[in-house]
């Protein structure tokens, strides 16, 4: 995606400049497109942002046309969605360079056409934010907003984007119904977010991750289903085939009420 002028602004706006920045500004947005803002704003990790910032600067030779978002980059999707798909974080020349998650990379090819496979989204491509991609129901978030070196954030950079996970849960709450936790990561940050957003303690032992794992919540909760992640050494490596990811969206779509 190319930032304009108005993004620059908007983005602007709002700054969190620490963990307890987050956690205030996450508390007080009253929406989803003022959260989406606000996390655009956010600085608060600075080994992130240097390193976002410094791939924004230098990218990938196949980009070297393109500007960079190199911000944190918000979910994407409706904001009365039953579906809610749970990943780890922006790819450094993917969402990171795009501005939307899990597009212009190919673990973002293989999800999409899997959400479209499902009717999930109007068409099977994630290219850019101006695509015309939308999604029906489904709504696209990730653990950690900013593209971490190596795809590893630390335990402490997770800590201190979990707000902003917590509050579009919060806001997703009224029509939430199954949550798919990509990867053994997103499963892990899902039950202090439902611990935080519902109110629930997380169940002892901890349900255990695993693809096509499913943990009930029993209608107060959104239940949770495992899925491998998209990467691209799950999908070259053929531990996740789109056979399997249709699986798990026909799943999906049954406890959402959609089928
Ligand atoms: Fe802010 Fe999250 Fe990015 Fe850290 S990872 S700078 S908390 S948006």
């Amino acid at each position: 995606m190319t930032g304009t002028a108005a993004d620059e602004t908007r983005a602007a706006e709002v700054i969190s400049a620490s963990a307890a920045d987050v956690t205030s500004a996450a508390a007080r947005v009253p929406d989803l497109p003022t959260l989406d803002h606000a996390i655009a704003g956010c600085r608060a990790c600075p080994n992130l942002v240097a390193w976002r910032e410094e791939v924004a600067a230098t990218k990938r030779a196949a980009f070297r046309d393109q500007t960079y978002w190199g911000r944190p980059v918000p979910g994407f999707g409706p904001p009365d969605a039953r579906i809610a798909i749970l990943g780890l974080a922006p790819a450094a020349h993917g969402g990171n360079r795009t501005g939307r998650v899990f597009t212009g990379d190919r673990s973002g090819d293989v999800l999409f056409a899997a959400l479209h496979r499902a009717g999930l989204a109007n068409q099977p491509t994630s290219v850019a934010v101006d695509d015309g991609l939308r999604l029906s129901d489904t709504r696209v978030v990730a653990a950690v907003r900013c593209a971490p070196p190596a795809n590893r954030p630390t335990p402490a950079e997770r800590d201190t984007c979990a707000p902003w996970l917590h509050r579009e849960i919060a806001l997703l709450r009224p029509t939430l119904r199954v949550v798919v936790a990509l990867g053994a990561f997103a499963w892990a940050a899902w039950w202090p977010a439902m611990s935080r957003v519902y109110g629930r303690r997380p169940p002892t032992p901890r349900p255990v991750f695993g693809h096509g794992a499913h943990w009930s919540g029993g209608g107060a909760v959104p239940d949770v289903l495992g899925c491998y992640h998209v990467s691209q050494q799950n999908t070259f490596t053929g531990r996740l085939t789109p056979a399997m990811l249709d699986e798990v969206f026909t799943e999906v779509n049954r406890l959402a009420g959609r089928i």
